[in-house]
Formats: structure tokens, sequence, C-alpha cells
């Protein structure tokens, strides 16, 4: 892993600043990359992607949540939103981080947190993908995900490509919806591959078990090479394109986002949005260092 990377993951768990970010509005180049800091600028954005025949994954940002008072907080935001997407009458769903809502607090008010969530989503139709975080939070969100498919069908999460036990997981979670991904923190080379061709292959190989599985597969990539060896195989297999989508992150490859929705591909778009944007817009940094341009326009031009 490279320094950059290295340096903008340490950026991004840097609490002080995060707090300090929640009272600038969106700087540093982050509007690229968040839909803004409320429901009704978000939903703007959201209605332009519909427009262009794109359906969003909305994301409540939060980190950093250490008191039951913040994760109740951030779940009625979610809750909010949830309803607002009603309101609006948007064609999205939403993703939800399991720490943002308890999960480091205690795992039994994460769950009831969840279960509140995943209910209010099912009575509106709108799906619930539970963000897949670091590796120790990993087993944990796939309990998580187990207890809430005994009760609803609304729900699904991310397998991240980079993990070695990743292909087990996808094998059991054959008829769950799946995110796939490479995987985006910093894990250790006893638990992942740490070299890019070794997760691309593993990526390209989850993928093709997931297509043939029973479970709809989001393949969440911004990787042109994976796309087009997507779209070869499931012309291959003769897969239908109501299986499977593609997803990109708000503010990334948008022209390519466009073209694929218009291919005939479901496309999704991840729209994150809050006050709380910091910390993930140092992931996307610490991901793409040619990112760093924009902050640094950005910085230089205020
Ligand atoms: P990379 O390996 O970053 O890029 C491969 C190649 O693609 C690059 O070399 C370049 O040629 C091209 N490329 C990539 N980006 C661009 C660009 N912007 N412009 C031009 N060319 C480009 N991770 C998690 O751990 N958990 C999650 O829950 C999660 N959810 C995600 C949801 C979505 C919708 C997406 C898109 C990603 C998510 N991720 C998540 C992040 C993911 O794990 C990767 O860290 C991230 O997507 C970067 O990998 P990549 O597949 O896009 O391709």
């Amino acid at each position: 892993m490279g320094v950059t990377k290295n340096f903008f993951i340490g950026l991004s768990k840097n609490q002080a600043l995060n707090s300090a970010a929640k009272k600038w509005g969106l700087k540093l180049g982050a509007g690229k990359v968040v839909a803004g800091t409320d429901i009704k600028s978000m939903m703007q954005s959201v209605k332009e992607l519909n427009a262009n025949g794109i359906s969003a994954t909305i994301d409540s940002l939060g980190e950093f949540v250490h008191t039951e008072e913040e994760a109740t907080k951030a779940k009625e935001a979610i809750l909010k939103t949830l309803e607002a997407i009603q309101i609006y009458g948007v064609n999205a769903h939403m993703s939800v981080k399991l720490t943002q809502i308890g999960l480091d607090i205690d795992t039994a008010f994460c769950l009831k947190n969840i279960q509140e969530i995943v209910a209010a989503a099912a009575n509106y139709d709108i799906f619930i993908n539970l963000d897949m975080e670091d590796y120790d939070h990993l087993q944990q969100t796939l309990d998580i995900l187990k207890t809430l498919l005994q009760e609803y069908e609304n729900v699904g999460t991310v397998i991240q490509a980079y993990l070695f036990r990743s292909e087990k997981d996808v094998e059991n979670l054959q008829n769950v919806r799946l995110r796939l991904v490479k995987g985006a923190y910093k894990e250790s080379a006893e638990v992942s591959y740490q070299e890019k061709k070794e997760i691309d292959e593993n990526y390209l190989k989850l993928i093709k078990i997931h297509l043939q599985a029973p479970g709809y597969t989001s393949i969440a990539t911004h990787d042109h090479h994976i796309i087009e060896q997507v779209k070869a195989f499931v012309k291959e297999k003769n897969i239908s394109l109501d299986r499977f989508e593609f997803q990109m992150l708000y503010g990334f490859r948008s022209e390519m986002q466009k073209d694929l929705a218009k291919e005939g591909f479901s496309f999704t778009t991840y729209v994150p949005f809050g006050k709380d944007w910091y910390a993930y817009y140092m992931r996307r940094l610490a991901e793409r260092p040619q990112n760093i341009n924009l902050a640094l326009k950005s910085m230089i031009s205020k």
C-alpha cells in the first residue's frame, strides 16, 4: 500500500478534523463527490440521475459514533431519508453502515436500530444495503444480516474481494442480494490479498460465482477492465440484464455511468450526503490519488 493511501486513510480516522469539518460545509473539493449536506440538495442530484435512467443508493453520512444518543440521531436521519425517498418519489434505496447506528456500542442495540430501519423500508418497498466496513466488523455485520434475513427480504450486504474468506462468504450467500467490491480499507496480509493483480482476479471470480447464483448482483467498480470482462461474461452465459447492475460512486466517471445506463444496463449511483462528509472524502482520496488534484485545485481557488 502506497504512502499516499496510508496518509489519507490516517486522515480519515482523525476525529478532531472530522468534527471541525462538520462546521465547514462541503470544502476541499468534497462537493464533487458528496451530494450536498441536506436532503433537499441530495434529492436534486438523485432526480438528475433518475432523469438519465440511473437509480441511487443513498448514504446519510455519519462517522465516529460512540454514544447511544449519536447512534439514535443517525438512525433518525436514516428514517427521515427513507421517508423523503417516498415523498420525492425517486428511484432510490439506501446504504447503511452499522457502526453509524451503534455496532461499536452494543450489538443488540445496533440490531434493534437496523431492524427498525429495515422494517420501515419494507413498508415503503425500499431495499437496504448493509455497507461493509473494516475486517473487525465483518463477522458481526454478516451475523446481523443473517438475523434480518429471517424476517425481511429487502436487505443485503457487500463482499470485499481483497479478503481471502470472501469466496466462502459469497458461496454462503447465494440467495442474497450482494454488492461486490474490491475493498476500501487497509487490511493485513494475514487476511487479505495485497497485490492489485490478485485482488482483481479474485474480484472477477466472485462476480462470476454470484452472477450464476439466484441472488441479485451489484458490481460496484470504476474499473473499465472489469466492466468489459463482466459484459463479455454475461453475454457468453446469456445472463439476463435484470439479474445484475453496475454501481459507481457519485461524481466518479459520470459520463461512463450515463453511457452504461444508455447501453441498457441497470445502473445505480452511490449518493452520499450530509454534514459528516470528511472521513468519506478522505477514503476516496486514499483510493484514487488523482482526486487530490480536485482537492488542491479547490483549496487554491478559495
Ligand atoms: P480501482 O482498482 O480503484 O481502479 C482500477 C482502474 O480503473 C484504475 O487503474 C483506472 O484505470 C480506472 N479508474 C478507477 N477510477 C477511475 C476514475 N475515477 N476515473 C478514471 N479511471 C478510473 N468498499 C468497501 O470496503 N465497502 C463498501 O461497502 C463499499 N461500497 C462501495 C459502493 C460503490 C458503489 C463503489 C463504487 C465502491 C464501494 N466500495 C466499498 C469501494 C471499493 O471497495 C473500492 O475501494 C473502490 O471502488 C475502488 O476500486 P475500483 O474497483 O473502483 O477500481
